[in-house]
């Protein structure tokens, strides 16, 4: 057990209230383990106030249930805050974790910014539940986790390793998902919410096929621009979903999903196999998982120039590497 565990625990036991922080652009992972969290403080210390307080909302991740409704400023200042999966500050999604009386920053992304006051940082971790599971585990004879904590950890364990297919999944991950569902996951309902798509959106996913484009040196990419978002009459959180789409190609290492935001930005979604790509992703204003990164773009030449260096880089591993499919 990483020794800052026990610390985590030890002012988690100690504190009476905690607020729990993760970043914007909300996923299953961040939802999952604030919420996961939460609920296991809930149910171990019924006396203590723990909120989770955040403005953006998922359609898809709604049935996890609602946030807290807003709470005085004062209650943050008394509080101990845990920000959980997020590696740069400036990704939190509540501004108000700067009141805090003390930051833990639990996290599994590659460190970008030391800004706890208690760090545990483990970039090899598949996912932030996993680490939230970890946890559990690690104090099971002093935690309870009911079916709903389960639920959300089973989560972000499964969304955010591709059901358990990318690299960092390992026996550690399968043995803590196992945990999850002794504690009764309903996976038939779970999968149901995650993963059904309306008709309207596999005619997009079609569109996607019919407009994705490719380098020579092995990157598809495809950019959903506002028009294409509004032609398919998209929520914005769908329109990100595009990245799945180009994750089968033989040959393809990287793939780029492109999306225009309401605000005329450009979000970049990164995916890759056998090559890292947060280094990309780092150079256009992100950052992120060795394999999975998330970027910002501000123009379309600037998205060109993205594109190019993934494919010069996707090129050089392709020369220097062997066994890539
Ligand atoms: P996404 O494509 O947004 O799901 O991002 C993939 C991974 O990279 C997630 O773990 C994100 O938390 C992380 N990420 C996304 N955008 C950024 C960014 N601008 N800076 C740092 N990390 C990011």
């Amino acid at each position: 057990m990483n020794p800052v565990m026990q610390t985590i625990f030890d002012r988690i036991a100690q504190a009476e209230t905690i607020m729990l922080f993760r970043h914007i652009r909300i996923d299953g992972d961040c939802v999952g383990a604030t919420k996961g969290l939460q609920e296991i403080i809930r149910q171990t210390w019924p006396e203590k106030q723990v909120y989770l307080i955040d403005d953006e909302r998922s359609d898809y991740l709604a049935f996890l249930g609602p946030d807290d409704a807003p709470v005085a400023d004062e209650v943050y200042a008394n509080a101990l805050g845990i920000v959980i999966d997020v590696g740069n500050l400036e990704r939190i999604s509540n501004p108000k974790y700067a009141l805090c009386r003390e930051i833990i920053k639990i996290d599994h992304h590659i460190e970008r910014d030391v800004y706890g006051d208690i760090n545990w940082v483990e970039d090899w971790r598949s996912s932030a539940c996993e680490m939230i599971a970890a946890f559990y585990e690690a104090f099971r004879d002093r935690l309870r986790l009911s079916r709903k904590a389960a639920e959300c950890l089973y989560t972000g364990m499964v969304t955010d390793s591709g059901r358990f297919m990318y690299e960092g999944v390992r026996g550690d991950t399968l043995r803590l998902a196992g945990l999850m569902l002794d504690a009764g996951v309903d996976t038939e309902t779970l999968y149901a919410h995650l993963y059904l798509r309306t008709f309207d959106e596999l005619k997009f996913r079609a569109a996607i096929y019919e407009n994705m484009q490719l380098t020579p040196g092995g990157v598809a990419w495809i950019h959903v621009t506002t028009e294409m978002q509004n032609r398919f009459g998209l929520t914005f959180e769908t329109a990100c979903t595009s990245i799945s789409s180009l994750s089968d190609i033989r040959g393809v290492l990287c793939w780029l999903a492109f999306i225009d935001t309401p605000d005329g930005e450009i979000r970049v979604r990164l995916r890759s196999r056998f090559a890292s790509i947060n280094g990309i992703a780092e150079k256009y204003h992100g950052g992120g998982h060795a394999c999975a990164s998330g970027a910002t773009v501000y123009s379309a030449v600037e998205m060109q120039e993205l594109i190019r260096d993934a494919d010069e880089h996707i090129r050089r591993y392709k020369e220097t590497h062997e066994g890539w499919l």
